[in-house]
């Protein structure tokens, strides 16, 4: 069997394996988030040389909500370098979930870019330039990663923006600090529009295969970011991003990954592919349920754990 049957088989067999797996449930703090169909699963692989491979519902759209983080947190690296950004957020796990309100003590900083709290900063950091104001750049980068014309979803937006009082607080809290270089209120709506950016599982994986590829689009033959900045990136992905379950995800499925509360997971193999999976059923640390199952299993059948010497 050839390297891509083998993928092709993979997906498949995984996607019929987990698609019955009914456990977990839609996040509802976001009210809009509770359209979306529970019983839609894609999974989707993208290779070095472009190549896509996917099951199911790989081209169904979602919103990125914390997917979004790791590229944006590229954007502030690619206009500021690491001494800055990190004058402003850690690069540690927090062990703690998503949402926490809780920063590092002593510098009053949030541990990581990962989190609510250091993604809010990150995003506060992305200045405007002198062309597009920062969200217009946030929405073209994160187009760039995915290799086509991302959109915001204004209802997932609006709605978010209706009840988002807990990350407002947390911005409050972080510029009561002196780590907030912007006003709180914009800073966090600006984070919200960043999470209501829409894209598909093969999205994903196109923007997991860019940082794979050291920050070159491997679908588009753009270069994104630097190879410095991708592998900082995928560094806080592997430690950070899976929030409170960083450890138990790298040891056991051994790739740097991110998960939202839409559904969408992604992960990296650098060098070597982007892999995604969509399923809006989530586990208590808001994880895609069936995602985390695939992804896990799909990285035990190709022997993908990073630490592996094949
Ligand atoms: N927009 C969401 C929030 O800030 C993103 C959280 C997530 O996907 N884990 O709560």
């Amino acid at each position: 069997m050839s390297a891509s049957e083998a993928v092709t088989d993979a997906l498949r067999e995984l996607h019929a394996r987990f698609a019955g797996v009914d456990e977990g449930r839609q996040a509802d703090y976001i009210p809009e988030l509770t359209r979306s169909d529970p019983d839609d699963f894609g999974l989707a692989l993208v290779s070095m040389d472009g190549h896509a491979y996917s099951a199911g519902a790989a081209d169904t759209p979602f919103t990125l909500q914390s997917v979004s983080k790791p590229f944006v947190y590229a954007l502030a690296l690619a206009a500021l370098g690491l001494d800055e950004v990190s004058r402003w957020v850690g690069a540690e796990p927090s062990g703690e979930a998503f949402n926490a309100i809780s920063l590092e003590p002593g510098t009053g900083r949030p541990a990581n870019a990962m989190v609510n709290a250091g993604a809010i900063v990150t995003t506060a950091l992305v200045p405007d330039s002198r062309e597009e104001p920062a969200f217009g750049r946030i929405l073209s980068c994160l187009s760039r990663f995915a290799g086509r014309k991302l959109d915001v979803d204004e209802d997932v937006h609006g709605s978010e923006a209706a009840t988002g009082d807990r990350n407002r607080a947390l911005a409050y809290l972080i510029r009561s600090t002196g780590s907030l270089p912007v006003d709180p209120v914009q800073a966090v709506d600006t984070y919200f529009r960043q999470c209501a950016v829409r894209a598909t599982a093969v999205d994903l994986a196109v923007m997991a295969a860019t940082l794979a590829y050291g920050g070159v689009n491997p679908v588009t033959g753009e270069r994104v970011v630097s190879p410095e900045v991708a592998a900082q990136v995928l560094a806080v992905m592997a430690t950070c991003g899976m929030y409170d379950s960083s450890g138990d995800w790298l040891l056991r499925v051994g790739l740097p990954a991110k998960s939202g509360v839409s559904g969408g997971l992604l992960a990296a193999g650098p060098a070597r592919f982007g892999l995604a999976a969509y399923s809006p059923l989530l586990d208590a640390s808001g994880t895609s349920v069936r995602g985390r199952a695939a992804l896990g299993a799909l990285s035990e059948r190709l022997g993908l754990h990073l630490m592996r010497n094949p």
